[in-house]
């Protein structure tokens, strides 16, 4: 059974200041307080899963079982079917630990030669109560791969992927416009439909 967050305080199982804020932002009107993990004194799980969802769920699991509070945590990457799905799980490994995005960019753009260059972003949610309860969702957006990258907006990926529909990339694009499509945003509106209402 579908269990709704019934709770006056969320954690939000990040250490990253920037996802913390952008995550309170989108439940402002469902959730009264927000607790990240760095001030719950919470230590950041290692991401062993296999997949988007199952780290989604290992991280939301661990908060809310260390913290005692219902817990939310999000797992995403890009996925390229053409060669294998990666770099997938490993979407931020592959800029290393200088966050170099570029040559993550040019790496996947090097496997894929003259491979079908469809690509989709996703973004899994999970909430997740301290008796080990989870609810998880996954959100997806659609797209293609461009070489050279376009566009110094956005982060990660954004500037060589181009969405089904439009024609700037996510690196192009008004923030406002990357928010409304986004797999983040298909994510939380799965979540706050299934949770939150
Ligand atoms: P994490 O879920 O915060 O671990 O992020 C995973 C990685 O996926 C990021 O470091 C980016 O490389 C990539 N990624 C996730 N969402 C986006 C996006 O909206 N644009 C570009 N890259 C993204």
């Amino acid at each position: 059974m579908t269990r709704k967050f019934k709770g006056d305080t969320l954690v939000i199982a990040s250490h990253n200041p920037g996802k913390v804020r952008e995550i309170a932002e989108l439940l402002r009107s469902h959730v009264a307080s927000f607790r990240s993990a760095a001030e719950a004194g919470l230590p950041e799980p290692e991401e062993t899963g296999t997949t988007f969802r199952a780290n989604a769920e290992l991280k939301a699991l661990a908060a809310a079982e260390g913290s005692g509070t219902i817990a939310l945590a999000d797992d995403s990457g890009l996925v390229v079917p053409a060669i294998g799905g990666e770099p997938g799980i490993y979407s931020a490994r592959w800029a290393g630990p200088a966050k170099d995005f570029r040559s993550a960019m040019e790496r996947v753009n090097a496997r894929l030669g003259s491979a079908d260059r469809r690509a989709h972003f996703v973004c899994a949610l999970t909430l997740a109560w301290p008796d080990g309860h989870v609810e998880t969702v996954e959100g997806k957006v659609h797209g293609t791969l461009v070489w050279p990258p376009r566009g110094s907006r956005g982060f990660g990926y954004d500037p060589m992927f181009l969405p089904d529909g439009h024609e700037q990339t996510f690196g192009e694009m008004d923030p406002d416009a990357k928010h409304a499509i986004s797999h983040r945003a298909d994510a939380f509106r799965q979540l706050v439909e299934r949770c939150f209402r």
